[in-house]
């Protein structure tokens, strides 16, 4: 038997869905989109159970409803478990109104019912039952009451009874609109309601019969179908609310949510606390972690590594075979783990702050402004993090819901300089800017800033242009959180994380030692010069032309081995340049040295080269397991390459044109404000509004 949980956002849904699977869930992505897809066996059955995306309707205007209507309709769903926050039935039985024109059995579980009573609310669940024609039960997930008798409803096989929800000359052309559907179809009365209402996506089900009946139909109204229907629906619920809810005057003291509101969503400091509050969670995971963690395991690396090459040496392997595992894969792999204390501690305090109900108000803090740009309030934690870590601040998108404001965040992170990235900005701008290297490493901090906005204006337009859907801000109280399922929720994370980073990693890493270690005749420990990654840096140094202003293959192997790390575009300079021992600035580019041909224009057109285009192999695979797909991931990474070339290379002409004094400063303004306004007609602002319905204005607002 298959159960879909289906309910509002913050109904209960995984709640329920542990307590019924006792936390044991196979966690994975829905096909083709992030969205988490989390499916279990309830205890002591064979009953499969599916956690769906929270969803306000199955009209499909997200990808969650999308996604939800075609799991219904797809897979063969034997039952579903309709969750309802019972102490806001009205917004949630706009969803169970549409669940019972499906022609599956729904169990309503009315949950939260432990705070009813404080919430000076009392509901006659018989009543409703009888309304709804279909079983209601009284739960409380967090509590673990009503669930046995759940799973006992569940095991039943109980009858439903249709559910007329509408004025008489709606149901006559529901009536005589199944009549015309094909007997195949499962769900005829819910397609007939989405004719009616005109939806894109029954089209093909459209006859000309049926066209007929819509439009005499709709001639009765004075609102077109979609709207009368919705209207109607709210009249029923409406009536539902009034014949069952029973509210009780309660004296109203204010709750300790109220008091904490009051200070952390206060005008003035509410953006200050989310600022320190961030950075102490960057300062502990990236800062203190970091330094103790990853040395301790660094050099743990590098002693197994050690241990196992003169192991492998004393029994006889090869010389390059020993290389591949010990160079190959224990320093690839390495550098995997190395990052996984610091991302336990970041997924923690980020389960930490989803838990204790802040991280919906950072959330409705920065909506306003990020939503501009098609990202989303949660964007900036990604960032932030970014600026340590791009692994850690793409993983860290996993709190954004909605899919392309995710997707757009983890293409647009690695444009924050990381930390591996200082070194090539403290290199350059201090031998090539002695006097301003200050300045100019916060320029590039600016810089991709700027390059952030502009990137998420274009990607709006053209590519995620869905980014507004209806987000209804939910404040939660806020709890104290339950440490097993926060340890449970980090420990999938990680797991998550080691199990695609390792095999990509790998893979890469054992790509590119090959790349390193051997000739094009394959002549293993040859001079990097005649490496096949210095043959491939030769073969496409000329695409660095316009960046350089010189054909260097040293230049341009450097820039790829930072596929590997991003400090080893430095230091695999150092090695080209054929200095061995510590990495230091005045060498590299002494006179005599491959790279004594950089001026201050290319230097600083390198940097930006370094730091937008594609980033480390970690990130990549990091982008790869957010986007959700490869495709997507080679996707990004190009549009990321070809925007730092073309940054780049527009960097080195303007700087070369000033170095040599020809630059036309009019021109210059000019032609920022023509790109400008490009862009800002490219960018026309329009915003939909909830399309939902008029409940949004009851929901619990705070701005
Ligand atoms: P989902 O978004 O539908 O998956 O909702 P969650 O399961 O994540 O729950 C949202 C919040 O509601 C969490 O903080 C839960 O602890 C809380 N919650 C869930 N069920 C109950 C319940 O029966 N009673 C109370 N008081 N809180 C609950
Ligand atoms: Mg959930």
């Amino acid at each position: 038997m298959r159960i879909a949980l289906v309910g509002n956002p913050n109904c209960g849904k995984t709640t329920l869905f542990n307590i019924l699977t006792g936390m044991n869930a196979k966690i994975g992505n829905w096909p083709g989109v992030t969205i988490e897809k989390k499916t279990g066996k309830i205890i002591n059955t064979d009953y499969e159970i599916i956690d769906l995306p929270g969803i306000y309707s199955l009209s499909p205007y997200s990808e969650e409803e999308e996604l939800s209507r075609k799991f219904i309709f797809d897979e063969n769903v034997d039952v579903i478990i309709n969750i309802v926050d019972s102490t806001i039935i009205e917004r949630s039985l706009y969803l169970t109104t549409q669940l019972l024109e499906l022609n599956c059995r729904t169990i309503v579980a009315l949950n939260m019912t432990d705070i009813l009573e404080k919430k000076g609310l009392k509901i006659d669940e018989k009543k409703l039952e009888k309304i709804l024609h279909t079983k209601v039960i009284k739960i409380s997930a967090l509590k673990g009451t009503g669930i046995s008798e759940l799973i006992d409803e569940i095991g039943k096989n109980s009858f439903i009874d249709k559910l007329f929800i509408y004025d008489s000359i709606i149901e006559y052309a529901i009536n005589e609109i199944e009549k015309c559907l094909p007997t195949h179809i499962k769900h005829s009365r819910f397609v007939a309601v989405k004719l009616l209402e005109g939806d894109e996506r029954f089209k093909e089900l459209n006859t000309n019969k049926i066209t007929n009946i819509v439009k005499e139909i709709s001639r009765n109204y004075e609102t077109d179908l979609e709207e009368t229907i919705a209207t109607q629906r709210y009249q029923f619920i409406e009536q539902v609310k009034k014949e069952t809810v029973q509210i009780k005057k309660i004296i109203r003291q204010i709750s300790v949510t109220d008091k904490l509101d009051k200070i952390l969503l206060n005008k003035w400091i509410a953006f200050p606390i989310f600022i320190v509050i961030i950075f102490f969670i960057y300062y502990i995971s990236i800062g203190i972690v970091k330094n103790i963690t990853s040395d301790t395991i660094h050099n743990a690396i590098y002693e197994i590594k050690d241990f196992i090459k003169t192991n492998l040496q004393s029994i006889g392997v090869s010389e390059w075979l020993n290389s591949l595992i010990v160079d190959g894969i224990i320093v690839g792999v390495g550098a995997v783990i190395e990052f996984v204390p610091q991302l336990i501690i970041l997924f923690f305090c980020i389960s930490i702050l989803e838990t204790t109900g802040y991280m919906s108000r950072i959330a409705l803090i920065l909506d306003k402004i990020f939503r501009k740009i098609g990202l989303s309030g949660k964007s900036l934690i990604p960032f932030i993090l970014g600026s340590g870590c791009s692994v850690s601040g793409i993983v860290g998108t996993k709190i954004i819901e909605n899919n392309n404001q995710k997707e757009m965040t983890t293409i647009l992170t690695p444009f924050i300089p990381c930390s591996a990235k200082l070194p090539i900005i403290a290199l350059f701008s201090g031998y090539f800017f002695p006097n301003n290297s200050g300045i100019i490493s916060v320029s590039l901090y600016f810089l991709s800033i700027f390059i952030i906005i502009i990137s998420a204006i274009i990607m709006k337009k053209f590519i995620y242009t869905n980014t507004n859907n209806t987000y209804i801000f939910e404040l939660p109280e806020y709890k104290i959180p339950s440490i097993k399922y926060v340890i449970k929720d980090v420990s999938d994370k990680v797991k998550s994380f080691l199990k695609r980073a390792g095999t990509t990693i790998l893979i890469c890493s054992i790509i590119l030692w090959f790349l390193l270690s051997f000739s094009y005749k394959l002549e293993y420990g040859v001079n990097i010069e005649q490496s096949i990654l210095a043959s491939i840096g030769k073969a496409i140094s000329w695409v660095f032309i316009p960046i350089l202003g010189t054909n260097s293959w040293g230049a341009t192997v450097s820039a790829i081995q930072g596929l590997v790390a991003k400090e080893q575009v430095i230091s695999s300079m150092s090695v080209i340049a054929g200095i061995s021992g510590d990495i230091e600035g005045n060498q590299i580019f002494s006179n005599g040295s491959m790279f004594d041909f950089f001026t201050a224009s290319s230097a600083y057109a390198f940097m930006v080269f370094n730091l937008f285009s594609a980033p480390c192999f970690g990130a990549i695979s990091a982008m790869e397991k957010e986007l959700g797909s490869s495709e997507k991931m080679l996707k990004a990474i190009t549009f990321q390459t070809i925007l730092a070339w073309c940054l780049a290379t527009a960097i080195h002409y303007i700087g070369t044109q000033i170095e040599r004094g020809n630059f036309n400063f009019v021109n210059f303004p000019i032609i920022i404000i023509i790109i400008c306004i490009v862009i800002f007609s490219i960018y026309n602002k329009k915003y939909s509004s909830c399309r939902y319905c008029n409940l949004c204005n009851k929901q619990k607002i705070k701005t």
